[in-house]
């Protein structure tokens, strides 16, 4: 069965709400997902549209808070005390939004296919969710929406260590023909390849699986898993059994993440917002949206197919990429 995604603008986003039964949202503290963005990046969520979405579900007598987790590289938002402060800067504050703003990097351990992951402790614990993603471009993944928000956002930074790490090149030199292509694609300048040596870098590579998927002639595999994989059961671990109202924010969208503080350029012009119940089917819808008028982009800036985490998170029942959008 076809899910169904409202597509529309700034102006009538609660009309959109309106089409969702809210009942068993109100008069609950409910965790509102957001990124609210690294030191120097600066297409991370306006806060004026949160402030806005926010109010709205105010309205409705939803009791929201602002939630986000610590992240695993070496940053601003790697303690919750660093994040907390970045979050002043960025005006993700009570007075400014009017509701609580909560870091935690707690985690409770849940297993899928095998593999351990930890969901966030506020995520776990509550029956509804509200999920704010912004969409835009990302090295690892191609780029990053509803599932990247809680596959990779919605985990503690052990967690997100450990789909890095599974995500690195294993080489296998009988296959390599020395084309040189990883070495000039790694975004972290992890690989040299001269004449017949491949070298990497182990403490430059950041595990974004990058080489791994460019190299034709399977000479690299991932020591684990594709990163697209382990997001995509990741974000189910987060969101099975959960009441979630899913809202994509596809307005500046910029080739990398919002966790990059040379995030730039900007690769698509501004889109709009989609509201949906299916974490699968928006980030779809935002990408279809995406590609009818930029074909392909983030393969082309990322070297990565987006569209990967998009079927992995279909096949293990996350959601359905059909959809039909609806003009609100
Ligand atoms: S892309 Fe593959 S074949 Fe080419 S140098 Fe890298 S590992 Fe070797
Ligand atoms: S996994 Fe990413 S960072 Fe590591 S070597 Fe490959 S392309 Fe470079």
């Amino acid at each position: 069965m076809k899910k169904v995604v409202f597509f529309t603008d700034e102006n009538k986003i609660g009309e959109a709400f309106n089409n969702f039964n809210l009942k068993g949202f109100t008069h609950k503290k409910i965790p509102f997902k957001l990124h609210m963005g690294e030191k120097d990046n600066k297409y991370f969520p306006k806060t004026k549209t949160v402030k806005k979405v926010v109010t709205i579900l105010k309205e409705r007598k939803i009791k929201p808070y602002l939630f986000d987790t610590t992240v695993m590289y070496q940053g601003q938002r790697h303690t919750k005390k660093g994040y907390y402060e970045l979050l002043k800067i960025h005006g993700f504050s009570k007075k400014n939004i009017g509701c609580d703003v909560v870091i935690d990097d707690k985690g409770i351990p849940v297993k899928i296919d095998g593999r351990d992951y930890e969901v966030a402790e506020n995520l776990y614990k509550s029956s509804h969710i509200f999920a704010f993603s912004h969409v835009k471009g990302h090295n690892a993944t191609g780029f990053g929406g509803t599932i990247k928000n809680f596959g990779m956002g919605g985990v503690t930074k052990e967690t997100k260590h450990k789909m890095h790490h599974g995500s690195r090149p294993m080489f296998q030199k009988d296959k390599c023909t020395y084309c040189g292509v990883c070495a000039e694609i790694c975004p972290f300048n992890a690989i040299t390849v001269k004449e017949n040596n491949w070298n990497q870098n182990i403490d430059k590579c950041f595990g974004c699986g990058v080489c791994v998927e460019n190299c034709i002639n399977q000479a690299l595999s991932h020591k684990d898993a594709d990163i697209q994989f382990v997001l995509a059961c990741s974000a189910k671990t987060c969101l099975q059994n959960k009441n979630v109202i899913y809202f994509n924010d596809v307005n500046r969208i910029a080739r990398g993440c919002d966790c990059d503080p040379e995030a730039g350029p900007v690769i698509c012009p501004d889109i709009g917002y989609l509201v949906s119940d299916d974490p699968v089917a928006i980030d779809k819808a935002s990408l279809d949206l995406i590609y009818d008028i930029k074909p392909n982009v983030f393969e082309k800036y990322n070297h990565v197919n987006p569209k990967k985490q998009i079927m992995h998170a279909e096949n293990i029942g996350l959601g359905s990429s059909k959809y039909e959008l609806i003009k609100v």
